[in-house]
């Protein structure tokens, strides 16, 4: 179904929100927190030094002039951790007030049950 553009980004969509709403269930169920994230260059960024080392796809290994060489995706993983340890307990509101926290946890899903609540009305 994927493979059919017209409802490809709809399906994704609906796997990406399904997959979140799993996440903040068992961050909730085990005494954790889940913490969304920017990915936008968190696997071209040294995590030691924090300068740009442009590499493609293809190229499995960081390797950054300051010295730190780590796979791929252990960079980006540690580069994913730094973003979500600044982040934490930072929230945002947008025009109306209410609250968009990039937190995913209880402000999260209560802000869904809020639209599941609303909508009806709409
Ligand atoms: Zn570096």
């Amino acid at each position: 179904m994927v493979k059919n553009h017209c409802l490809a980004k709809s399906i994704n969509d609906a796997s990406w929100s399904l997959f979140r709403r799993w996440l903040e269930y068992f961050a909730a169920k085990f005494n954790s927190q889940v913490v969304a994230v920017n990915p936008r260059m968190t696997s071209q960024k040294c995590s030691d030094c924090g300068a740009i080392v442009n590499k493609s796809l293809s190229t499995r290994s960081h390797k950054c002039s300051c010295g730190c060489e780590l796979q791929r995706d252990v960079n980006a993983a540690k580069n994913i951790l730094n973003l979500a340890k600044a982040r934490v307990g930072h929230t945002q509101s947008n025009a109306t007030g209410l609250v968009t926290s990039t937190l995913l946890g209880a402000n999260l899903v209560e802000q869904v049950t809020r639209v599941n609540v609303e909508s009806p009305s709409l």
